[in-house]
């Protein structure tokens, strides 16, 4: 089995992240970690690259609907449709259009529970209702509602994989083998070794 330290998720920064400027304030929060950069790059993604991307879990479309319709009933608010599939499908043609609307940040990032650890410091899918100190709940005010009212997608700045399987998936979609690195930091001495030899000289 391989080492829990060579965990892999892939992070987007959204449209929306990259016109507000905030590239570097999101990497800065994954660096800080200890997590490592193994690919990246920064396009203009096809709509057929994102709707690929979001139906690669065959489960999504319902589970969105879900999430979303759980969401307006829990702030006391009529869903703009109760039915999980049809409320799915409309928002992966929102998220199409919302993703392939301009360039984002396709990255890569490794380390001991990196889809985890990556996912909490995101926060959760919704900005009005994502805890402070996340990159959703610091940096963006959107909500369900605005989001529905508009009929757009909701603007959360990233997007980072769910589960491990996930990850192996969606990287297979954005990069190829070739573009993923394999390196050394060499803080990962501090970070993973049993013994921290070699401090004292
Ligand atoms: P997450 O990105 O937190 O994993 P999901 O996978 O459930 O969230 O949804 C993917 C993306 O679709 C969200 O990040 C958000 O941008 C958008 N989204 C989800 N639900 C809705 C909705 N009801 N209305 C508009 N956009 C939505
Ligand atoms: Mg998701």
């Amino acid at each position: 089995m391989e080492h829990i330290k060579t965990d892999k998720t892939l992070v987007i920064i959204k449209p929306d992240g990259v016109q507000r400027s905030l590239i570097g304030e999101i990497i800065n929060r994954y660096e800080r970690l200890g997590l490592k950069l193994i690919a990246a790059k920064f396009l203009i993604p096809s709509e057929g690259l994102i709707e690929k991307h979001y139906t690669i879990d065959p489960e999504w479309i319902r589970k969105v609907g879900e999430k979303s319709i759980k969401s307006f009933i829990a702030k006391n608010i009529e869903p703009p449709s109760n039915d999980p599939i049809e409320f799915g499908k409309k928002v992966l043609g929102r998220l199409v259009k919302y993703l392939s609307s301009g360039p984002v940040v396709a990255m890569v990032w490794q380390g001991a529970h990196a889809v985890d650890l990556i996912r909490k410091i995101n926060g959760g899918t919704e900005p009005l209702t994502s805890d402070i100190g996340t990159i959703r709940g610091d940096f963006v005010l959107d909500s369900y509602k605005l989001a529905d009212v508009e009929d757009r997608c909701i603007r959360n700045v990233v997007h980072a994989s769910g589960s491990h399987e996930e990850a192996l998936e969606e990287i297979k979609s954005w990069f190829r083998p070739e573009e993923v690195l394999n390196y050394r930091l060499i803080q990962e001495e501090i970070l993973y070794d049993v013994n921290l030899d070699g401090i004292l000289e």
